[in-house]
């Protein structure tokens, strides 16, 4: 049977795609794409050409898969990218995946740049673990629910977000988490707008509110871990006063 590649390709600088994900682009029988004018961009600054280039996406994913699993019998090639990134972080490509190994057929990842790794390297963060969440929800009732989990978190917490909503969310953060809580943002990695910023949440909202362009792009947030909760000293007033009560109802 043929193979099925899970290639990441470049999150802006085109130059970021690997001599491998070339090569397998150059012997592929079938190219999917999430949007396949964004892939024949990439596939046109190499000088490549995809025989069969085909879109797929969330709604048709089940539907392509058993396509893929036919071509994949036949013995084709078949690379599948999304329009930036590593496939299914935050994008189609993990029930394509799901499919074909059910099927019981190749599946060969050929890494490179995903937004999460590269924001993280460059974030100075120095928490040992991340919560890679993803796309925070649209709605400020849900978002807040969810950003409260995190007021005690050891992890950094990696986040992606959408231009027209950056504000409105940086806003939900200092109400849930303070304006204290260190953040860093990550705007158009790799592009020719790099920014990278780490302020406490508060000082975050102002810089982004006041500069317009900061609106702009694709940005990765990330909610540093919590500051350690300071040890106390023993058993509280409170708790002793309990003990004492209980222990005085013991035989
Ligand atoms: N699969 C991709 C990956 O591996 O990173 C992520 C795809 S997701 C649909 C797109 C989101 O990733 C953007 O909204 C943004 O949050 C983040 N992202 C992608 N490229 C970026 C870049 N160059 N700079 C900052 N964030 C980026």
């Amino acid at each position: 049977p043929g193979s099925l590649y899970v290639l990441a390709t470049p999150i802006g600088n085109l130059a970021d795609i690997t001599a491998r994900g070339l090569a397998a682009l150059t012997a592929a029988d079938v190219v999917c794409a999430e949007d396949t004018r964004v892939t024949g961009q990439l596939l046109k600054a190499y000088g490549l050409h995809a025989p069969k280039l085909v879109s797929l996406r969330e709604h048709n994913e089940r539907a392509m898969a058993e396509q893929v699993i036919g071509w994949l019998r036949e013995g084709l090639i078949v690379v599948q990218v999304s329009d930036a990134g590593t496939p299914a972080i935050s994008d189609p490509g993990a029930r394509l995946v799901e499919a074909v190994r059910a099927a019981d057929l190749p599946v060969c990842p050929l890494p490179g740049a995903s937004a999460v790794v590269t924001a993280l390297s460059a974030s100075g963060l120095t928490a040992p673990s991340f919560l890679f969440h993803g796309f925070l929800p649209p709605k400020s009732g849900e978002r807040r629910r969810t950003l409260a989990q995190w007021r005690q978190t050891e992890y950094s917490v990696v986040c992606y977000e959408a231009p027209h909503r950056i504000l409105d969310t940086l806003q939900d953060i200092v109400a849930e988490l303070g304006p204290e809580r260190r953040l860093f943002i990550a705007r158009e990695l790799t592009k020719t707008f790099e920014t990278l910023r780490t302020l406490p949440a508060g000082e975050m909202l102002a810089f982004v509110t006041d500069d317009a362009n900061q609106q702009r792009g694709e940005f990765v947030l990330v909610i540093d871990a919590a500051p350690p909760v300071p040890q106390d000293e023993g058993p509280s007033a409170e708790a002793l006063h309990v003990l004492a009560t209980l222990a005085a109802e013991l035989p």
